[in-house]
């Protein structure tokens, strides 16, 4: 079978997602390869269709058990012999997996990096037929990556024992770990290398100001009522007081930090999984091992630590292609969090610089006067145009020559030997004669009143803004007093001007909660019945609801309305094992009661053969009795019939070593007829 022939019947998508073909062929081809694909690219995919066209065994190292069982209950779904050596196996599963490894039946075999460990695992593999290693999350073997797993650098030695290609997949792109990958896992030979592009153009991104962030959190998970997000924050015990106020809101929600015993995690991150319509507040610790893949939104309470770790935790929404939004708040307390942290960190200076300079281009990002996706690509080193999916390509930001009001501003911190933070600073420019500015003569400085065209709220907004633009850091050693940075200088010569937004404390103001939906209103009473019938699916068959059909599946079944079975075998998701076991359950749905249909017939559904059976049906009805009507009764077995489609012989003779005699003299020349004229 084709590669688009397996996509389509085993998978049910009916295009490759940008850049996985050439994965795929690269990777059936044998060649040892190297993917990087943002989070949601499609990775997965990439393992799985090689591994059903190579011969023999593919074996699958990932760290994740939950992911494991997930994507193998997927492959089994999909009728696909899969099976997963985990911690977490029952006997009987473990069992399963050996049978099947020894009968040659398995197509993929999926294992936790420390079952390497073992030599009782390595002469298996070695029995085994393996034909291809994939690994998922290859940088985990990556030393100075956040998330090492020491077993990964078994895999390499497992690669020069089986002497079979490898193929390597992660999201994380940077030079660094790309070149260590390829020294462990593959040897240090530079294998096959795909560098897929980071855009995820389904995800809408948005920045907002904090003002007043617990009521924004609210209205912005009211707006969502009903669908999965997370809420990202910064403490544990925000965790639990938005936790808190979300409920108290109505929503079905809990919280999740590195604190809570592990059983109450593995709860949470079981219940996430399964349940339709939960939000987790939680801190960055719930991150790793989440691969639901209709997450409808993520919030950030507070803002990130770095641009990765924004890109990697917004990553988390829509991995299924379907529309996702996120919100990030921030304001001056996070920068000032932010800085400080990597300050107090014990990271060598290089290394507090470049985190400075990470955290720079997230603040970039949130005072970002254009397009933010453009901006976040850009630092990824992509150049796209303006996406029109972002909160500023929603609403153009209204912009405001600030040059003068920075001038300002780092005068006044100047003038007072950058010993003061925001409040005082303002009370200067504004010339209010506090006693702190009294005590200390600061009424007599030029810059004292200078700046009264701006309120206290709009210098506060300055303030942050240049924080944000990296031209006033808070420094540490003084208490938080802000002190200029060399980018500052040029504005303060006179060699550079600067634009800042006046709108985001307005805008933070006026928005309201405003209800999306993922289809039209008229759509959207049908979604709900096949989401409901999703969930019923999913109860009795104990999974989660996404592994019978995925959103965007339900989302392009409500839209399209498919009335028969081959309708429904063209909506993306409906593979030919999901066709026959949910759609007629699904069609049902939409349809009401659906005509009984023979399992032969539903085997066709949705392909050309479909379409010559019913015709062949047609004419052999007709025919029944012969042609005058005077004739015995007789028909050909539905199954006799799905073999003339799909054989479709172009001569009498060879329709006769077909059907055999009696029928060819019946049916013959008529079912040729329309052989002919369906080819
Ligand atoms: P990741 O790259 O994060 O591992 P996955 O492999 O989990 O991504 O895929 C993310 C989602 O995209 C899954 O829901 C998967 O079913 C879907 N997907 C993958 N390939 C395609 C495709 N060619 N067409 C449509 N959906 C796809
Ligand atoms: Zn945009």
């Amino acid at each position: 079978m084709s590669t688009t022939t397996l996509l389509s019947d085993v998978f049910g998508f009916d295009a490759f997602r940008p850049g996985q073909q050439e994965i795929v062929e690269a990777v059936i081809a044998g060649e040892n390869a190297l993917a990087i694909m943002p989070t949601g690219g499609g990775k997965s995919l990439c393992f799985q269709l090689p591994a059903l066209v190579r011969n023999g065994v593919t074996v699958v190292i990932s760290p994740l058990i939950a992911l494991m069982r997930d994507q193998v209950r997927g492959l089994r779904e999909a009728g696909v012999e899969a099976g997963a050596l985990t911690s977490g196996n029952t006997p009987e599963e473990t069992d399963a997996v050996w049978e099947a490894l020894e009968a040659g039946t398995l197509k993929l075999l999926y294992m936790a990096p420390e079952r390497l460990a073992s030599g009782g695992t390595i002469n298996m593999l070695r029995r085994a037929g393996v034909s291809l290693i994939a690994v998922d999350e290859a940088h985990c073997v990556s030393q100075w990556g956040h998330d090492f797993r020491p077993d990964y650098l078994r895999i390499g030695e497992l690669k020069r024992t089986l002497d079979v290609p490898l193929a390597a997949f992660t999201a994380t792109a940077d030079a660094e770990t790309r070149e260590e990958i390829v020294q462990k896992l593959f040897g240090g030979q530079q294998p096959a290398t795909f560098l897929r592009g980071f855009d995820r153009p389904n995800i809408h991104l948005a920045f907002a100001v904090k003002d007043g962030p617990r009521n924004q959190i609210l209205n912005f998970a009211v707006a969502r009522k009903g669908q999965s997000g997370i809420v990202y924050c910064g403490t544990r015990a925000k965790t639990e007081t938005l936790s808190k106020a979300l409920s108290d809101a109505g929503h079905n929600t809990c919280h999740y930090h590195g604190g809570m015993e592990a059983e109450d995690r593995r709860i949470v991150e079981r219940r996430f999984q399964q349940e339709d319509g939960l939000i987790v507040c939680a801190t960055v610790a719930f991150g790793m091992g989440i691969d639901k893949p209709d997450i409808r939104w993520v919030a950030h309470a507070d803002l990130p630590k770095s641009i990765e770790a924004y890109y990697q935790e917004i990553g988390r929404a829509g991995r299924d292609g379907a529309p996702a939004e996120t919100l990030t708040l921030f304001g001056p307390d996070d920068i000032r969090y932010r800085r400080q942290q990597i300050d107090e960190g014990l990271a060598p200076p290089e290394r507090r610089a470049a985190d400075h300079g990470r955290l720079n281009a997230l603040l970039g990002l949130a005072e970002a006067l254009r397009c933010r996706r453009q901006n976040l690509l850009e630092y990824f080193g992509e150049t796209p145009g303006p996406c029109g999916h972002c909160d500023l390509c929603d609403k153009p930001a209204e912009v405001f020559d600030g040059t003068t009001a920075v001038r300002m501003a780092l005068s006044a911190a100047l003038r007072t030997e950058e010993w003061f933070g925001a409040g005082h600073l303002i009370d200067i420019l504004l010339g209010n004669a506090t006693d702190k500015i009294q005590q200390r003569g600061h009424d007599s400085l030029p810059t004292y009143g200078v700046g009264k065209d701006y309120d206290k709220r709009q210098w506060q907004a300055i303030f942050r803004q240049m924080m944000g633009h990296d031209l006033l850091r808070p420094d540490r050693e003084r208490h938080g007093a802000l002190r200029m940075t060399e980018h500052a200088r040029p504005i303060l010569r006179g060699e550079a001007t600067i634009e800042l937004r006046k709108d985001t404390i307005k805008a933070a103001r006026g928005s309201g909660p405003k209800v999306r939906m993922l289809v039209s209103e008229e759509d959207a009473p049908l979604l709900s019945a096949l989401k409901a019938k999703r969930r019923y699916l999913a109860e009795q068959a104990n999974a989660p609801a996404y592994i019978i059909f995925n959103d965007r599946t339900l989302i392009e079944m409500a839209e399209k309305r498919p009335m028969t079975l081959d309708e429904m075998a063209h909506i993306g998701g409906v593979g030919a094992k999901k066709l026959e076991n949910y759609g007629r359950d699904f069609l049902e749905v939409i349809a009401g009661a659906v005509e009984e249909v023979h399992p032969m017939r539903r085997k066709l559904a949705g392909r050309d053969e479909g379409a010559v059976y019913d015709r062949l049906m047609q004419v052999q009805a007709s025919l029944n009795r012969g042609p005058h009507g005077a004739d015995k009764p007789m028909s050909c077995s539905a199954s006799l019939l799905a073999k003339v489609a799909q054989l479709r012989s172009t001569d009498m003779d060879h329709l006769t070593r077909v059907i055999g005699d009696k029928y060819a003299e019946r049916f013959g020349e008529a079912f040729l007829e329309v052989l002919e004229n369906t080819s």
